[in-house]
């Protein structure tokens, strides 16, 4: 299995007031899957998002990521277990605004030892993947949103994770790059049997689908896994 919930629960503040972002969540998810989340602003989406890409933990449950009880993982080497297994799409782009596209993609190789010049050439691998060789040298500021989300992508891909992690890809960018977005995480999830989670208000993304979740008040509402059916990539 590559996720597994068991009876996650997360409970945000103290004291008088309590929000239950998830409520005893239990979900097994195989590798080679794309769960698409979908459910009203609130429902736990993120949180669920966030708890899987183990940047925030659980107030009770397990979480096995890849066969680990990350749980039981110390602080110390959660950074690189994050680094190998998970890559992460948050919403607003986050690229580093100082450092080039490439520069921006080769980071997480770096963080994990890759030499420099090995890093930027596997960087620009990753640029071409996605569509943007020719802005390898281009800093955030001078791409469209559209662009720093498909630099955002190749960053994400950077040390080949088993796991995926998007936080509506599609919502701040244009129809155009949304669709090649999608159609990247189509790809990449057929070809390298990457496992993918997408929170989205987005019924396009749905396509790409094994499982659509549903959430509401931090539970699983509803569960479908649609008609398989080929996806022209
Ligand atoms: P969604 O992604 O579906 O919009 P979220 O997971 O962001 O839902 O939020 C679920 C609930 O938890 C919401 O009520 C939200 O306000 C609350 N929440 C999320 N993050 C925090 C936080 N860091 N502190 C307090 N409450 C939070
Ligand atoms: P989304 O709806 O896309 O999930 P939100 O706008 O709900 O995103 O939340 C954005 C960020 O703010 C998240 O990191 C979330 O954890 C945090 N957050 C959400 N609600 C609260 C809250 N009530 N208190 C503190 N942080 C929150």
């Amino acid at each position: 299995m590559a996720v597994e919930l068991r009876r996650v629960t997360k409970i945000y503040g103290n004291g008088a007031v309590k929000i239950v972002a998830l409520d005893d969540v239990t979900l097994s998810v195989e590798a080679g899957e794309v769960i698409v989340l979908m459910g009203p602003s609130g429902s736990g989406k993120t949180t669920m998002l966030n708890i899987i890409a183990t940047l925030d933990r659980p107030t009770s449950g397990e979480v096995y990521i890849m066969g680990t009880d990350v749980g039981k993982l110390p602080e110390g080497r959660l950074e690189r277990f994050r680094l190998r297994n998970i890559g992460y799409l948050f919403q607003s782009f986050n690229l580093v605004p100082y450092l080039t596209a490439e520069q921006n993609v080769a980071l997480p190789l770096m963080a994990l030892g890759v030499k420099k010049e090995l890093a930027l050439l596997r960087a620009r691998a990753l640029l071409e993947y996605v569509g943007l060789e020719k802005a390898a040298t281009l800093y955030p500021h001078q791409m469209s949103g559209g662009m720093q989300q498909r630099v955002a992508i190749a960053r994400a891909l950077a040390t080949n994770p088993p796991i995926l992690i998007l936080d509506e890809p599609t919502s701040n960018i244009d129809l155009e790059n949304a669709a090649v977005v999608l159609g990247l995480i189509a790809v990449t999830n057929k070809l390298m049997k990457t496992t993918v989670f997408v929170a989205t208000h987005d019924p396009d993304v749905a396509r790409i689908a094994t499982r659509v979740i549903y959430m509401r008040g931090g539970r699983v509402y509803e569960a479908i896994e649609p008609p398989r059916r080929e996806l022209k990539i």
